[in-house]
C-alpha cells in the first residue's frame, strides 16, 4: 500500500464527467448523472490468467482502486473516500438500474463479490449443510450466496462480541446461530454431527481472518467437502494441521479465495437487489466523508455492520 493513499476500495457513484464515449459493460451508452458500479480491480486482460484461465483475479499486475495506488501518481484521485473517483478508460462499469439505495450497495463491491467467489469455488451442491464462522460483512453476504445457491441449512458461529452480527444471520435465514463463547466445541461438534446425520458439514466458509480459527473447524468438515478461508486477506501466523487425518484421508479441499473478477461482482449487486435478503440492515453507520476516521474507529470496534461514508 503506497501512501499516500486515498483510502476506499468499495464504492458506488455517479457520472460527473466523460471524456470521450463510454458503454457500460452491457454496451449501454453512460451520460452524466447516471448511478454507476464499476470492477474495484485493474487487471490487464492480457496475461495468463486473464485470458487462458480466464482467472483475472489471479492477474499478476491487478492493482485496486483505493489499495494500490498512491495519490501522488496522476491521476491522483484513486480512492472511493473522496467526492471524485477517476477510472480509467476501458474500464468495466455498470449503468445502475437495481432497484436499491446506493449506500445498501456498497459492500456488494468487495465484501459481497468476495463471497460470491468463495460460494463459487465451495463446491457446493443443493441441499448441502454448510456453516460460516465468522459473521462479518463477508460472512453475512456467504451466508446469503450459500442459500441462494440451494445450501439446505446453513448454520453461523461467532462470538460474543459478534452479538447483533449473529442476530443480523439470524434474519438472512441462518438455522442457527452458535456463540462459541458460550458452547464448548464438543457440544458444537455433537450438534453438527447430530444435525448432519453424522456427515458433518459439506462447506464451512471461514470468515474470520484469523488462522487459528482453521485448526478449531477444520474436523468438521464431511469427507468430499470445502474449507474455504474467504476471510483470508492479510498475511497470517502458520498454523499446523494433520494432513493424512484432515484432508487426504476425507478428501477434503482446503480452499484459498483471492478477491473476485467482474463477474462476482455482478452476482453480489444482484443478490442484493433480489429483495430476498435484508442487506439494508448491513448498513448500521453512515458519516460524512470528514468523519471517515471515525467510521473507522466504530468499524474496528466491530460496533457496525458497515459504516458507509457519504461524500
Ligand atoms: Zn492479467
Amino acid at each position: 500500500t503506497p501512501l499516500p493513499m486515498i483510502l476506499g476500495h468499495e464504492g458506488v457513484g455517479e457520472v460527473a464527467e466523460i471524456v470521450g464515449e463510454k458503454t457500460d459493460l452491457f454496451g449501454r451508452p453512460l451520460h452524466e448523472g447516471d448511478p454507476v458500479l464499476w470492477e474495484r480491480g485493474v487487471m490487464c486482460g492480457e496475461c495468463y490468467y486473464c485470458t487462458i484461465r480466464k482467472e483475472p483475479s489471479l492477474c499478476p499486475t491487478r492493482k485496486t482502486y483505493g489499495i494500490s495506488y498512491s495519490c501522488e501518481e496522476p491521476p491522483h484521485l484513486l480512492g472511493c473516500y473522496g467526492e471524485y473517483l477517476h477510472l480509467r478508460s476501458g474500464h468495466p462499469m455498470i449503468k445502475l438500474d437495481l432497484d436499491v439505495a446506493p449506500e445498501v450497495l456498497v459492500p456488494a463491491t468487495c465484501s459481497g463479490a468476495t463471497a460470491a467467489h468463495a460460494v463459487e469455488q465451495s463446491a457446493l451442491e443443493p441441499g448441502d449443510f454448510a456453516l460460516v464462522v465468522g459473521p462479518g460483512p463477508v460472512g453475512l453476504f456467504v451466508l446469503a450466496q450459500l442459500l441462494d445457491a440451494g445450501a439446505g441449512e446453513v448454520w453461523v458461529a461467532g462470538t460474543s462480541a459478534d452479538g447483533g452480527r449473529l442476530k443480523m444471520a439470524g434474519q438472512f435465514g441462518a438455522s442457527e446461530t452458535i456463540n462459541v463463547d458460550e458452547t464448548s466445541p464438543d457440544e458444537i461438534r455433537d450438534a453438527v454431527m447430530e444435525r448432519t446425520r453424522g456427515v458433518g458439514a459439506n462447506v464451512i466458509m471461514d470468515c474470520t481472518g484469523y488462522a487459528p480459527v482453521v485448526g478449531h473447524w477444520i474436523d468438521l468438515v464431511a469427507p468430499g467437502g470445502t474449507y474455504s478461508i474467504p476471510g483470508i486477506a492479510t498475511p497470517q501466523d502458520e498454523i499446523s494441521i494433520e494432513l493424512f487425518r484432515t484432508l487426504a484421508r476425507k478428501n477434503v479441499r482446503l480452499q484459498g479465495v483471492w478477491v473476485s473478477d467482474t463477474s462476482h461482482l455482478w452476482r453480489a449487486a444482484n443478490l442484493v437487489a433480489g429483495g430476498r435478503y435484508p442487506f439494508e440492515k448491513l448498513i448500521t453507520h453512515k458519516f460524512p466523508l470528514e468523519e471517515a476516521t471515525h467510521a473507522l474507529e466504530v468499524t474496528e470496534s466491530k460496533e457496525s455492520v458497515k459504516a458507509v461514508l457519504l461524500p
